[in-house]
């Protein structure tokens, strides 16, 4: 093992001085490595006033916090994002670089890994270093194959999967922070404003604990003949809004909308769930009108406990991609289940 090996987590600190998830669990993978291969810890922080996350990043065993500060550094911009990530790799010469794969990381450690002339790893789940070997997991192929890299080059970046790692809840420990003077550089971006969705069904939560996943079936014809759309659209509502649970749809329920079928018009393809949409990581999952074929299941990999309400003994999720199969009409179910939380 390299002696003079390091691990740096590097963090943007959100505008009232916390840290968001994605850092924590950084954090949590970071500390954890330097902790494993017995090398000292540094935290590098971009954003206006550093000191409530350096206290934390002490809390989590670090020796040394660095920090880029300065009105210009605590905007989203590539350029200004890349330049305090560059100038804080430099200054913490760290042979281990570990951040969170939040998307306004990702848009710049791979700019910034050339700079400095290492290798990146990006939607890292796991790190694992034995006998001073460091390796990462990710997962390829739509999470349907997962691998492990070992790379011997050096500086080494590693973007971590938010979701993967759970949120560091260090006590806060005292640590001295040493700013870093960095030229801002040419700027052809200004930043006027942020416009943030709605947080709500028309998006995926990815804090929330229950992903309620709506099939095409709420909009097909029911064993009375008839379609019964609206009450369906009250029923998802009404568990979404009643829970806080993150919604998702199928495919076939989101293609709908296109095909000038009966719709459930708050889904759309930002809810698709599966090989061609998103796959979350919530820790529980419940499938309702949904038939459970795998290009749509694959997009469960990550959910811990599963469920599924479908009136087919049949259907994709009998055939163990669920926990628990309720044959059971959803409609039926759902009531129950809003009456219940109400
Ligand atoms: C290349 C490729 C990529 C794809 N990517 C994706 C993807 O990313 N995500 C995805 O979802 N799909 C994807 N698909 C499509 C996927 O194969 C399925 O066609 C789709 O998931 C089916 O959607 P569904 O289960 O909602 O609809 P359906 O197959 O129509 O199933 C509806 C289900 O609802 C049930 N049902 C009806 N009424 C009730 C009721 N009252 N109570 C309970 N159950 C009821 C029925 O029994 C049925 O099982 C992809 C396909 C291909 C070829």
């Amino acid at each position: 093992m390299d002696s003079a090996m390091s691990v740096l987590i590097l963090a943007h600190v959100e505008s009232d001085g916390s840290l968001a998830r994605p850092a924590l669990e950084a954090l949590t993978a970071g500390a954890g490595l330097a902790k494993s291969l017995g090398v000292p810890l540094s935290v590098g922080l971009v954003g206006a006033d550093p000191a409530a996350a350096a206290a934390i990043a002490g809390g989590c065993g670090a020796t040394r916090v660095v920090a880029v500060t300065g009105a210009a550094f605590t905007q989203p911009r590539y350029a200004t994002d890349a330049a305090a990530a560059e100038a804080l790799c430099r200054a913490a010469g760290a042979q281990l670089v570990v951040a969170a794969g939040t998307s306004r990381w990702m848009r710049v450690l791979a700019g910034v890994a050339q700079r400095i002339g290492g290798p990146i790893d990006t939607h890292v789940t796991r790190i694992v270093a034995e006998g001073g070997v460091v390796s990462v997991a990710r997962w390829y192929y739509r999470q349907r194959i997962e691998g492990t890299t070992s790379r011997s080059e050096r500086p080494w970046m590693l973007v971590v999967d938010p979701g993967t790692h759970e949120a560091c809840e260090a006590a806060p420990a005292a640590v001295t922070v040493e700013t870093l003077d960095v030229n801002v550089p040419d700027v052809r971006t200004a930043v006027t404003g942020v416009r943030a969705p709605a947080a709500g069904e028309q998006t995926i939560r990815p804090d929330a604990s229950l992903l309620l996943v709506a099939g095409a079936g709420w909009t097909k014809k029911q064993p009375d003949g008839e379609t019964h759309v609206p009450e369906a659209a009250a029923l998802i509502l009404g568990c979404i809004r009643a829970t806080q649970a993150s919604l998702g749809g199928s495919k076939s329920l989101v293609d709908l909308s296109g095909e000038g079928q009966a719709v459930l018009p708050f889904m759309t393809h930002l809810n698709q769930i599966g090989q061609t949409g998103s796959s979350p990581r919530h820790r529980k999952g419940l499938a309702t009108c949904c038939h459970g074929e795998e290009p749509h299941v694959v997009g469960w990999r990550f959910i811990t406990e599963r469920r599924a309400i479908n009136l087919n003994p049949n259907c994709g999720w009998a055939q163990g991609k669920t926990d628990v199969l309720y044959v059971a009409d959803a409609f039926q179910v759902m009531r129950k289940v809003n009456d219940l939380l109400r």
